[in-house]
């Protein structure tokens, strides 16, 4: 029967070949989104051994967090970069649960996610959610959920204004209007839990530092951060 299911895919993958989404050579049996060669490089930060990292410390006078840590990181060209890009401009989500499934499974003996409670993606405003499709942040928040086995929730916290993409702004400009555009709907706030607030790709954090400071009035919760990557 695997024999058989194998010969199936294969065959498929004759027909339709699947590219490595970084150098774009075709797949093989085996091999999920990347080649083996280009998986294996994938630069991993191993931020979450260490209780002071560059992600924690970004955040030191801005947002008291139990942790913070990104799996990987960024550099411009390398492996990453057309993943990320795809993950979040080429309708190609779920490389982005994937990555976060290979997240989890890589610190399966840290404790970083061992107390999370409830993991909660960096919201999308809904009129951007609609012209891409998806919100590539909760994608990767159901790929670490499901591996983890840890509940996901989107419907308390929400982008309540929409901004245009802020790729090409100023930082000092996106450190003035991000503060006030994320909201929590209280009645379905909770309360008494351990947060992890996920995104795909920390830079300033301004987003995630907006969204950290609209949840920090829910009772008696704490707060951790995940994202993919550290540009
Ligand atoms: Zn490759």
């Amino acid at each position: 029967m695997r024999d058989l299911k194998v010969y199936l895919l294969d065959f498929i993958n004759f027909l339709f070949p699947l590219q490595c989404v970084s150098c774009k050579k075709s797949l093989v049996t085996g091999e999920e989104f990347f080649c083996i060669s280009c998986f294996l490089e994938l630069p991993k930060t191993r931020y979450h051994i260490y209780a002071d990292n560059p992600v924690l410390r970004s955040f030191t006078g801005r947002f008291p967090l139990e942790k913070g840590a990104a799996w990987l990181q960024f550099q411009k060209g390398g492996v990453l970069q057309a993943a990320m890009h795809a993950i979040k401009y080429q309708n190609r989500p779920k490389l982005g649960a994937y990555l976060a499934s290979q997240a989890a499974a890589d610190w399966q003996d840290s404790d970083f996610f061992s107390d999370i409670d409830l993991i909660v993606p960096v919201p999308l405003h809904w009129r951007k959610r609609m012209k891409r499709g998806y919100n590539q942040a909760a994608f990767i928040a159901q790929g670490l959920g499901d591996s983890l086995n840890i509940p996901v929730d989107e419907s308390f916290l929400y982008r309540a204004q929409y901004r245009q993409s802020q790729t090409r702004e100023h930082r000092f400009k996106r450190w003035t209007n991000v503060s006030s555009v994320f909201a929590v709907k209280t009645h379905l706030a909770v309360t008494d839990k351990h947060i992890l607030l996920v995104d795909d790709v920390l830079t300033t954090g301004a987003t995630i530092e907006a969204c950290l400071k609209a949840m920090a009035e829910m009772p008696r919760c704490r707060f951790s951060i995940f994202t993919l990557a550290h540009a």
